[in-house]
Order: structure tokens, then C-alpha cells, then sequence
């Protein structure tokens, strides 16, 4: 049915009833909607807070946002026609064209009509009587639904530090994930960025090309690979669309969701030559493939040294100021236990005459003042301030939901020590609530679209089997959850992941947030093996009734 009404007019009415609620218009909430709606015919809809769809890639514009993936499989792959019809123009495009991509995607499938945009949702209320979500919006409307499911992203809560000052701060200042939709002009300007992480690495090289005068506060040194950007040519398309298959089978069948497999010898094994070798020849290449140049880089401390030392030996050839290339140097973690960043330009960034970097480690930054950033050392002048300070990840965008589940129990208050999921797709006391790649499932440490992919089909077929069966409710186990929950710790600390004490995966770089490994890190295919399996076993480990 085509949404027309006007907010004000529902506000007051009884909730709007639905087959399913769908919360957030980006990658997964565009495919849920597909699948619910037009595979197995159920009244739903998607409530959207942003006036137009795109999730992630609607809000972060940030100058340099691009995907991480490449872009011949940072995309759908459900759809023949999509696939056929749709050609990107980089590797790693430009914020507005994944935007574009996505929107033609909404065309295509005429998901639009099923969208209502400018919703933001205030609570989600189970009645556990009645087996029924209702869903509240800040505008005061209702939906209600038997089914709920988030498809919120997990990298949508930005997090804005809270520093001394900040309102007092006479120029503009802007977080990367909350950008403003025209834009912000940088010319002529003095420019503070505080942040080196993904985001951070990929706006610097733009704002210093933009500003009249960029200032770095950098907290973490980091390493980044070159992502080798460039356009994507005519051949490359061709061959694209005629390798699909063997494409998207091989991305399934890896890791972390990309098409290419991860080497399958140690680091150890080879002589330093050849060793030497086959890093210069990814790090030529560019892009996250880096990561997989040996089997052990994640695996084995020794083996981890090796990737860290060759990129922190690039810093200093690329970095000309030897003192700068040291504090651009990172010594405190392993390359790629926090997530890598790649880039374009990043550490040529800091040749330029108009960039400094502070090391805001050796002099903290004390607080913000009228006129610009001072810290233990001295007053930086500004007129703009970019916070590249990341995301609450992963729990944020959930429990800002203002959830509560069975007998009144509050996400928040379930999850204060951390997350429970079972397999990141459902928690006991939220009966009927999916969450699209949720805590526990491999999520960030994957290529999102596959990641999301898998989840949204498990969880349509689930919804399918259930209706079929007559079911009107599904519960994770508490018990299931606690062994889910048990061997998504025990993945991590088969890695060197969690040693990174300062990473988002750990929910480390928001002050009082739990120190948990989030993301399930067992790898992409043993994780979709293990969500087959229950279902075809007919939902183990949840309760259906
Ligand atoms: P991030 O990786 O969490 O980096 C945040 C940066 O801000 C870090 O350098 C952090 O320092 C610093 N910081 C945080 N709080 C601070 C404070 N109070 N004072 C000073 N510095 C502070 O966030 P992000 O760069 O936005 O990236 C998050 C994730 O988003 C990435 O890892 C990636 O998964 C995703 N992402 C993807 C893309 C893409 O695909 N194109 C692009 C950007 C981001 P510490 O390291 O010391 O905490």
C-alpha cells in the first residue's frame, strides 16, 4: 500500500497494523523490505528517520567517503538484472554514487512506495500477550507488527567526544558520520581534524587539498594501505558481469565475505625475501586484499609482526620529516587487530606545507576555547573542527531503540555487561526481533552487502517456516545464547583481535562502554554453515510456539 498519509494526521490514530516492521532504510533494510514484501507477500514497511534512503551512506559525506570493498562486489548480489544493468565507475566510489546505487536499486524494485522517510522511531514495545511489536515515532505515530527487525547498520551512532568547551567554540564543528547534506566549504579555513581512523585517513588527504590550513590531533597512530583507487574500465565490467557467479561464490565461501582467498601459507615459512616480496607486491596492489598475502596474520603474533613492520618501514619512506613519520608510526597494536584503514594519499598528506600533526598523546588536549583547540602545550587557531571520532558501534544504534522485550525487559538493561545474542540474529526476552547483522554475527569484519545478505534470507526463511507451521513467536534460548555468546569470545581469542586494547571492535573508544569483543570472528562461511544448520534443524537453541 503506498504511504501517503501525512505524519501529523497519524499521530493519535490506533498503530498502524503491519506483517512486519523494518527500522532503517540502507543496505539491509532495502533487501528486507524486498524479501518480505514481494517473496513472501507480507504487509511491510520501513521507517526511516533521514528524508532520503541510503542508511550509512546517507548520513556519512564526509570529503574522500568510499567504500573499503571493491566496488564489483561492494553491492547486491540477489539480482541478475541489478548485477547486468548497473556498472560502477571506481573502485572504491564516491559517497554519492553508492548513494545512487542504492536508490537505483529502490527504483528498480519499486521499494520506494514502502519507505516512509522523516520517521525516526522512539520505542519498540512487545506485548506478550498478543505476540505484537508496536513501534512508536518521534512524531508520535504507531505501527504494529508481529515482526520487528532492525536494520539500523552498525556504524550509525556517531560518537562526539565530550570535550571541555566545545560550546564555546566560535567556528563551525561537524562529526564525518553526521554530515551536512551541502556539504562544508573549507576554503580559506583553518581546519582541526581530531581522529586517524578509517574515516579520518580518508578525509584528511581532501580537507588538506581544500583548506588553507589542516591540523591533525591524532590519539592513535595507525597503519593504512593504498587503496589504489582508479576508474573502472569497460573491460573491467565485462568481465565482471561475466564471472558473477563464480564471484559471489567465492566471497561466500571465505572469511570476510570478499571474492578472493586468503593465502594459505605463514608468514613464517618463507624466506624474508620472498617474504619481502609478496608484501610489496599486495601493498602495489592496494586495497583490504593486503590482509590476506599469509594464512597467520591474524593468527600468530610473530607472523602479525612481519605485516606490521613492512607498513610501518612504508611510513618512513613515504614520510619525508623523519620526527613526523615516527609519531605517524604505530607501535601499540598489531596491523590489522584494529580494523585497517586504506587510503588515498593519507601519509603524503603530512609532506604538505599547510599540515601539521599533534601528537595529542604527548600534549592532551586540555579543552576546547572560543577561537580553537589548546592542549597541555598550546592554543591551535581554528575555524573549523571535524570530529573523525568515530561510532558507539555495533550496541549503539540498538539501544537507542528504547527496546523493551517479554515481562518489560530493556535491550539496555539486557546488555549493559555486553551483548547477548544468539548467532546475532535474535536475544531472549525479545521475542520476534531480528537484528540485520547484529553483535555476534561477523558484521564489520566482513564485506557488509554479503554479511547483510545472509541475514536478511535466514530471517525471511525463518519468518516463512514459522507462518507455515502456524508459529507466532520465536525466542532465543537463554541457554543457547550463553554458549553463543561463550564461543563468540572463544573465535576472538583464536585471533589477536581483542589484543587492541584501544579498538571499536571492543567497544573500547566510548568511555564506560563494556570491554566485550562484538563481532563474531569465526569466519564468514563456518558462520553461515552454523546458521543452516539450525534452521534446518528446525530452530535450534530458539523457542517457537
Ligand atoms: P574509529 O576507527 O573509531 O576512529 C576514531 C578515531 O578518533 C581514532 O583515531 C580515535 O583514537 C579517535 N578518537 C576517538 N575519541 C577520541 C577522543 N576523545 N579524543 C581524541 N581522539 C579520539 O572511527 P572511524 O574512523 O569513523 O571508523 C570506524 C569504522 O567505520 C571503520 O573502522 C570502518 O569499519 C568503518 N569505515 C568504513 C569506511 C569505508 O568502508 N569506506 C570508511 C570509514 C569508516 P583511538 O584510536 O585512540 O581511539
Amino acid at each position: 500500500m503506498a504511504i501517503k498519509e501525512s505524519a501529523a494526521s497519524a499521530v493519535n490514530a490506533a498503530p498502524r497494523q503491519l506483517d512486519a516492521i523494518i527500522i532503517g532504510a540502507g543496505f539491509s533494510g532495502l533487501y528486507q523490505l524486498h524479501k518480505l514484501r514481494d517473496d513472501l507477500g507480507l504487509n511491510a514497511v520501513v521507517l526511516e528517520k533521514a528524508d532520503g534512503i541510503g542508511g550509512t551512506w546517507y548520513w556519512n559525506r564526509y570529503p574522500g567517503a568510499r567504500c573499503d570493498s571493491e566496488s564489483y562486489y561492494y553491492c547486491y548480489s540477489f539480482n541478475k538484472e541489478i548485477e547486468q544493468e548497473w556498472s560502477w565507475s571506481e573502485r572504491y566510489p564516491e559517497h554519492p554514487e553508492i548513494r545512487k546505487y542504492l536508490n537505483f536499486v529502490a527504483d528498480k524494485l519499486d521499494l520506494k512506495r514502502d519507505i516512509r522517510l522523516n520517521t525516526e522511531v522512539s520505542s519498540a514495545v512487545f506485548d506478550d500477550t498478543a505476540n505484537i511489536w508496536t513501534v512508536r515515532t518521534k512524531s508520535g505515530e504507531t505501527f504494529s507488527a508481529p515482526f520487528l527487525i532492525t536494520a539500523v547498520g552498525c556504524l550509525s551512532t556517531a560518537n562526539v567526544p565530550e570535550m571541555k568547551g566545545l560550546e564555546t567554540f566560535e567556528g563551525q564543528w561537524y562529526h564525518t558520520g553526521l554530515w551536512p547534506q551541502d556539504g562544508v566549504n573549507f576554503a580559506g579555513k583553518r581546519v582541526g581534524q581530531i581522529g586517524t581512523g578509517s574515516t579520518g585517513i580518508q578525509a584528511a588527504p581532501v580537507i588538506a587539498e581544500q583548506a588553507r590550513h589542516l591540523t591533525v590531533f591524532q590519539r592513535t597512530a595507525n597503519y593504512s594501505i593504498p587503496a589504489r583507487n582508479g576508474p573502472v574500465t569497460a573491460e573491467d565490467v565485462r568481465h565482471t558481469r561475466e564471472n558473477y557467479d563464480e564471484i559471489w561464490r567465492l566471497a561466500r565461501a571465505g572469511t570476510n565475505g570478499h571474492p578472493f582467498t586468503i593465502s594459505t601459507q605463514s608468514a613464517l615459512s618463507v624466506s624474508e625475501a620472498e617474504r619481502q616480496g609478496i608484501y610489496e607486491k599486495a601493498w602495489e596492489r592496494g586495497g583490504l586484499r593486503f590482509r590476506a598475502s599469509f594464512s597467520d596474520v591474524l593468527q600468530n603474533a610473530d607472523a602479525n609482526l612481519t605485516a606490521s613492520d613492512f607498513l610501518r618501514s612504508k611510513i618512513k619512506e613515504v614520510v619525508k620529516d623523519p620526527a613526523i613519520a615516527e609519531m605517524l608510526t604505530p607501535y601499540d597494536h598489531g596491523f590489522a587487530t584494529k580494523r585497517p584503514p586504506i587510503d588515498s594519499g593519507y601519509f603524503e598528506t603530512f609532506n604538505r606545507d599547510n599540515v601539521l600533526l599533534v601528537d595529542i598523546k604527548a600534549e592532551p588536549i586540555v579543552e576546547i576555547t572560543p577561537r580553537g583547540i589548546r592542549t597541555t602545550k598550546q592554543q591551535y587557531e581554528l575555524d573549523i573542527i571535524v570530529f573523525a571520532t568515530g561510532f558507539d558501534a555495533l550496541t549503539g544504534p540498538l539501544v537507542n531503540l528504547n527496546i523493551s522485550g517479554s515481562d518489560g525487559a530493556r535491550l539496555k538493561d539486557e546488555w549493559s555487561a555486553g551483548p547477548r545474542t544468539y548467532l546475532g540474529l535474535q536475544s531472549p526476552k525479545f521475542p520476534n526481533l531480528f537484528t540485520i547483522t547484529g553483535p555476534g554475527s561477523p558484521s564489520v569484519l566482513c564485506n557488509m552487502p554479503i554479511a547483510i545478505e545472509q541475514h536478511v534470507d535466514w530471517i525471511t526463511e525463518c519468518i516463512r517456516a514459522m507462518r507455515a507451521n502456524g508459529h507466532m513467536r520465536i525466542e532465543a534460548d537463554a541457554d543457547s545464547t550463553e554458549k553463543w555468546v561463550a564461543h563468540v569470545n572463544e573465535a576472538a581469542d583464536a585471533t589477536l583481535l581483542p589484543m587492541a586494547s584501544s579498538s571499536w571492535y571492543l567497544g573500547a573508544n566510548v568511555p564506560g562502554k563494556p570491554r566485550v569483543f562484538m563481532p563474531y570472528a569465526g569466519g564468514f562461511a563456518r558462520y553461515t554453515a552454523i546458521c543452516d544448520d539450525v534452521a534446518q534443524s528446525g530452530y535450534r537453541g530458539f523457542a517457537l510456539s
